[in-house]
């Protein structure tokens, strides 16, 4: 028996100006079928511009994991249409999607996620290494002074702190030029002071290099680092601010309900 299909409005196919990043058009996610069937992206619409930092908020269950998940191309939306650096993802095979995220997506992890056999300088180069690409090697030497690990190269993960890793894994995502860096609450881990390094070197990355950066996070002091949080709630993008401070975010979760 054929499943039955929800017929979803017409989506104009406009592709986005060179000036977006990423774009979402109309973005629909409903996770499970039949009476367990929960919507967690009801009609989310998103511009993120090239070389901007932006911080998803919103109360727990309000679609932002899901949203980032279908903005990388990790999670299928169910309607809708997504664009990333001028491709659109929406309808591409699983072998172009795997492609796609690996030569124009960065990722960085609450848990950092380096390999722990590997030292710092092999974990950078491993996504190049596995795409059989060549390293920049005045492009690596940049992104780790920059990040403040060029002596750390060879050390493995075990022998560097949490800041420490969490930069090598900032360093691994940066390596290949990502139309966008996904992080998914990177601070998460990491005492204040780290964390505000971390920070400080995700913006700086959009400030020097003009890398498009898209984090999720529940703290209202890192949104504060980005230069715009986009607030979720009920799978829709309830709003928005600019050049946030920790205080306008928290008023703005406040009247959210969060
Ligand atoms: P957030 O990250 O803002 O907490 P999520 O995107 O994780 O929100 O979840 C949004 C809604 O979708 C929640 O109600 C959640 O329970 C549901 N959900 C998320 N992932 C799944 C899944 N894989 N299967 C079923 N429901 C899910
Ligand atoms: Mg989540």
């Amino acid at each position: 028996m054929p499943r039955s299909r929800t017929l979803e409005p017409v989506v104009p196919q406009t592709i986005p100006p060179a000036s977006v990043a990423v774009r979402a058009t109309a973005l629909r996610k409903v996770h499970g079928t039949g009476s367990t069937a929960v919507t967690a992206l009801e009609h989310a619409d998103l511009d993120v511009h090239r070389g901007t930092f932006t911080a998803v908020m919103g109360p727990s269950g309000s679609g932002k994991s899901t949203l980032v998940h279908c903005l990388a191309g990790l999670d299928e939306p169910t309607s809708g249409v997504v664009w990333v650096g001028g491709r659109q993802l929406t309808g591409l095979r699983d072998d172009e999607l795997t492609r796609l995220r690996r030569d124009h997506v960065g990722f960085v992890f609450q848990a950092f996620n380096l390999l722990p056999v590997l030292d710092a300088r092999a974990n950078i180069e491993l996504p190049s290494t596995m795409a059989g690409r060549r390293v920049d090697r005045a492009w690596f030497d940049d992104v780790v002074t920059r990040l403040g690990i060029a002596d750390r190269l060879s050390h493995l993960p075990s022998q560097l702190s949490g800041g420490q890793q969490q930069r090598v894994a900032i360093a691994r995502a940066l390596l290949s030029r990502p139309d966008v860096v996904f992080a998914d609450e990177p601070t998460g881990n990491l005492d204040s002071r780290s964390g505000a390094q971390v920070l400080s070197m995700l913006r700086a990355s959009t400030r020097e290099v003009q890398q498009t950066v898209i984090m999720v996070t529940h703290d209202p002091v890192a949104a504060a680092y980005a230069d715009r949080v986009v607030l979720l709630a009920d799978g829709r993008v309830a709003g928005e601010l600019h050049e946030p401070t920790a205080d306008s975010v928290l008023q703005a979760l406040s009247r959210l309900g969060a």
